[in-house]
């Protein structure tokens, strides 16, 4: 009767461990805790048959399929864990581990998406056309977030999100075409058709770093201009709040410098060659009229005068 006691508290106390893994990997999302508790649940059930065995062996018999179960999740949850470091979409997880059995392109492409614009395409009119956002954000943008799901299939980064591959990637075609996602994702985040003033603290800052939101954009257009080739004009904080003017070539961003970005021009000839031909100037003085400063504002990190 003792006996049959603790057969029963064996099996109550799996029963506690298995609902706190689902806890772990499916509500907190944390692969890690998952798997630490998947692997005591390993060891108790194994315990369970064992110690049923002695006493019934149709028992035991009864949880074999249960504890095979158990290892394949085990496996799974493991893959999660090495496939994806940080914190986890599991609905991603699990298309990336059927992607193991069953090569499937289109699961692979789910991967990174290019954002939904926030305006329409023809309304930003005439600093930039709709043709120009047909191509700039529906093929160049998209370019790079195909190749980026392309080039990222089987390396270490596959699964993390494009800032992080983006601080960690060496140089190559991965990095360039992750930081071109990135660096187009905050150009067409950061545009409007109905512009409104640029909020106070943003233009406190500017005045305290530049001397005059003026004196700001003849600095900003300047670099912009001037940039020789292809590449990238920006606005960026650094750690301690001050905001200066950097350019970055090619596909190269601040992120990679330690600084956060606030605003920036796209000054590859695609971004303008079709409204402007080699007009870059004509561009960046019109790109001023279509930039939504609030949403610049939102980009400050640290709230300092
Ligand atoms: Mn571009």
């Amino acid at each position: 009767m003792r006996g049959d006691m603790s057969v029963v508290r064996l099996w109550l106390v799996q029963l506690l461990v298995n609902f706190l893994w689902s806890v772990m990997f499916f509500a907190l999302r944390s692969p890690l805790a998952g798997l630490i508790t998947l692997l005591m649940l390993d060891v108790l059930v194994f315990t369970y048959i064992i110690y049923a065995a002695a006493r019934s062996s149709i028992a035991a018999w009864l949880f074999a399929p249960y504890f095979i179960w158990l290892l394949f999740a085990t496996y799974l949850n493991g893959y999660v864990y090495r496939f994806n470091s940080s914190s986890v979409e599991v609905s991603r997880a699990t298309a990336a581990t059927t992607d193991k059995f069953t090569p499937n392109k289109s699961q692979v492409a789910m991967n990174y998406s290019i954002p939904q614009l926030r305006y329409a395409d023809d309304v930003l009119m005439p600093a930039m056309s709709s043709e120009t956002i047909e191509y700039h954000y529906g093929k160049h943008f998209q370019t790079y977030v195909d190749n980026l799901n392309r080039l990222v299939v089987g390396t270490p980064y596959e699964g993390m999100n494009v800032e992080n591959i983006v601080l960690r990637a060496e140089e190559g075609p991965l990095f360039n075409n992750a930081a071109q996602v990135y660096n187009h994702a905050l150009f067409f985040d950061e545009l409007t058709p109905s512009q409104t003033p640029m909020p106070v603290r943003l233009e406190q800052r500017i005045i305290r770093d530049f001397g005059s939101v003026e004196s700001f954009w003849e600095r900003f257009s300047m670099a912009a201009a001037s940039l020789f080739g292809s590449g990238w004009t920006w606005l960026v904080e650094d750690r301690d709040g001050e905001l200066s003017i950097i350019s970055t070539s090619n596909a190269d961003t601040p992120l990679r410098y330690g600084y956060s970005p606030l605003l920036t021009i796209d000054v590859w000839e695609h971004a303008y060659y079709i409204d402007y031909r080699n007009r870059r100037a004509e561009f960046i003085k019109n790109f001023r009229n279509i930039i939504d400063w609030e949403r610049v504002d939102n980009r400050l990190k640290k709230d300092v005068v």
